[in-house]
C-alpha cells in the first residue's frame, strides 16, 4: 500500500485543481516559506477525516476553505482526494485502487465518499483503521508531537499502545454501542 495521488481543490492556498503524484519510497516537498508544504501535509489529514480545527492549524473548520487573495475571490468549497494503492489489499475493500474524497461548504459539514459512493466518516475511519492511516493515528508527526509524548500521562501513553497495537478501534466500537 502506497500513496499515488493527492489532490487539492480549494483548500488553503490551494485555490485551483493541483494534484500531487507520488511514487513508492520517500517523497519530499521543498519550497520557501509559506509556500503551502504544511498545507499539503494538512490536507492529508484532513482526507483521512481530522475532526479538529487546531490540527489543520486554523481557528474553525472553515479555515481550510480557500480565503481568498487579493486578485483571487475566496471559494465557497474545498475538496481533497486521496488515491491509495491498494494492490497489496491492505486495505480491507476489493479494488486495487482506492480513493476517498472530503468535501466540506462554507457553513455546511463535510461529505465523504469512497471510490465516488458517498459515505460516512466512520466508513473512512474503519476503511483506514487496520491500516495504521488515519484520524489520530501517529502517522502525521508534526512539529511538537514529540514532546507531547515524552510529557503524556499514563492513560494517554497507553491510548499510543493501544492504537499501535490496533486495539484502539474495538474500544471505539464498544463506547459506539454502550452510548446506543
Ligand atoms: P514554512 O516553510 O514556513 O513552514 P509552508 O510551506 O509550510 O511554510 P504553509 O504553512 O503550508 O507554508 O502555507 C502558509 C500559507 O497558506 C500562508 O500564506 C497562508 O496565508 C496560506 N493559507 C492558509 N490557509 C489559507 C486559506 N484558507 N486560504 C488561502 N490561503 C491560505
Ligand atoms: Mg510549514
Amino acid at each position: 500500500m502506497y500513496l499515488k495521488t493527492l489532490t487539492l481543490k480549494g483548500f488553503k492556498s490551494f485555490a485551483s485543481a493541483t494534484t500531487m503524484r507520488l511514487e513508492p519510497g520517500i517523497t519530499c516537498v521543498v519550497g520557501p516559506n509559506g509556500s503551502g508544504k504544511s498545507n499539503v501535509v494538512d490536507a492529508l489529514a484532513w482526507v483521512m477525516g481530522e475532526q479538529g480545527a487546531k490540527s489543520l492549524r486554523g481557528g474553525k473548520m472553515e479555515d481550510v476553505i480557500f480565503a481568498g487573495t487579493a486578485g483571487r475571490p475566496p471559494l465557497g468549497r474545498a475538496e481533497v482526494s486521496l488515491t491509495i494503492d491498494n494492490t497489496d489489499g491492505a486495505l480491507p475493500i476489493d479494488y486495487t485502487e482506492v480513493t476517498i474524497t472530503r468535501t466540506m461548504f462554507r457553513g455546511g459539514g463535510s461529505e465523504y465518499a469512497i471510490n465516488g459512493t458517498g459515505c460516512r466518516l466512520l466508513d473512512v475511519q474503519e476503511l483506514l483503521s487496520d491500516s495504521g492511516l488515519g484520524r489520530e493515528m501517529h502517522v502525521i508527526v508534526g512539529q511538537g508531537q514529540l514532546d507531547t509524548v515524552l510529557r503524556a500521562t499514563p492513560e494517554e501513553r497507553r491510548g499510543f499502545i493501544e492504537e499501535a497495537a490496533g486495539v484502539l478501534k474495538h474500544r471505539r466500537r464498544k463506547e459506539r454501542t454502550l452510548r446506543k
